[in-house]
């Protein structure tokens, strides 16, 4: 990695490291000993800071705090067995935030101040990645509007930030998915294409609600019909029907658009699977499974990797798999696994190393 900005580098004097073990460390509850912090003001980025992670000593007029222009990423980075510190599709980060920055009215984060700070940032906190199986760090970049004025407008100033998180094995075990028909989670026309921190305030009581009748997740439908299949919680979803995979497509820009979701159509289809975005209806699940064709229903994103779905359940009708016997998902997950490890070759050139 070339650096060509220049960064302002305070390192901490008591590291937290030797008092934390990374071994099953929980998810996004442990924080590295830097963060990368850069203020947007007068209409430029300033000289980004890497410093200790520490509070923020924010106003309490500040605009996001009032109007929630807030955006975020979610990217992990993994010790490869030979010791290498490798990211996985960072690019596909940075262009997925300046896409949510633009529909919410902030400024674009040039690529030499997302790429270089997660670079610096991570060389500098690498001990913190942990060399375990299955465990990583997870990067989360951010924005929110930092004006100190009531008032609905965009702000004039911002601030862009990076925190890292050692994380343990995400056991994801197969979930039970309640149909949701009432509540939805973006309009054609809203934000839902966007990793809008608003998105994920809203979907907090319908998932209460679900997880009260005993289910782990919503699988959210259109909000126009109510009857297309959108995402599964926060992540993207796929049906094999046959040999066929189908997927929610992204026209509408209602469907966040995964990572990992792109990454699972590249081997699937090098599986040797008919590959079909586009909408889908309950209906057509339902008499899919009616009919034996239905094989198997999964999650993809970030955090988990691929969730299998065990019982999706509209209204009272209850569909249930026996997930064992699956093959494709766990072997999608396996993949992608195995490059992210270095134990099978990068051949999409996916990982990016500093
Ligand atoms: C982050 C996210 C995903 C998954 O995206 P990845 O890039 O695969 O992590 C899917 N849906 C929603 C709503 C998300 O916020």
């Amino acid at each position: 990695m070339v650096v060509t900005t220049d960064f302002n580098i305070t390192l901490t004097k008591h590291s937290k490291l030797a008092d934390t073990s990374l071994q099953n460390i929980p998810f996004g509850k442990f924080f590295t000993d830097h963060m990368l912090e850069v203020d947007f003001e007068n209409g430029e980025w300033q000289t980004p800071q890497i410093k200790p992670y520490q509070p923020l000593q924010l106003n309490p007029s500040l605009a996001v705090f009032h109007y929630g222009q807030a955006i975020f990423e979610g990217i992990k980075a993994y010790k490869t067995i030979d010791g290498k510190v490798q990211i996985f599709r960072p690019y596909d980060n940075f262009n997925r935030f300046n896409l949510s920055a633009e529909r919410m009215q902030m400024p674009q984060v040039p690529e030499e101040i997302f790429m270089q700070g997660l670079g610096q940032l991570i060389n500098i906190d690498k001990d913190w990645i942990p060399n375990l199986e299955n465990h990583a760090l997870y990067i989360r970049p951010f924005m929110i509007s930092t004006d100190e004025a009531v008032g609905v407008r965009p702000s004039d100033k911002y601030k862009f930030m990076i925190i890292l998180s050692p994380t343990g094995p995400y056991y994801a075990n197969p979930m039970r998915i309640y149909v949701e028909e009432k509540y939805v989670r973006a309009v054609p026309g809203g934000i839902g294409f966007a990793k809008a921190a608003g998105n994920y305030g809203a979907v907090l009581y319908p998932s209460a609600q679900a997880n009260k009748m005993g289910f782990d997740q919503v699988l959210w439908m259109d909000a126009i019909e109510h009857k297309y299949v959108q995402e599964c919680g926060t992540m993207n979803i796929f049906f094999i029907i046959g040999n066929t995979v189908v997927t929610p497509g992204l026209e509408e820009g209602t469907i966040l658009e995964g990572v990992t979701r792109a990454s699972a159509l590249t081997i699937l289809s090098e599986m040797g699977f008919e590959i079909e975005e586009r909408s889908l209806s309950i209906d057509e699940v339902i008499a899919s499974y009616k009919d034996g064709t239905l094989k198997e229903i999964f999650g993809t994103g970030t955090a988990a990797t691929i969730a299998l779905i065990k019982e999706l359940t509209y209204r009272d009708y209850e569909m249930k798999f026996d997930v064992t016997s699956w093959i494709t998902a766990p072997a999608i997950k396996q993949k992608m696994d195995a490059i992210k490890n270095g134990t099978a070759p990068d051949t999409h050139g996916w990982m990016y190393s500093i």
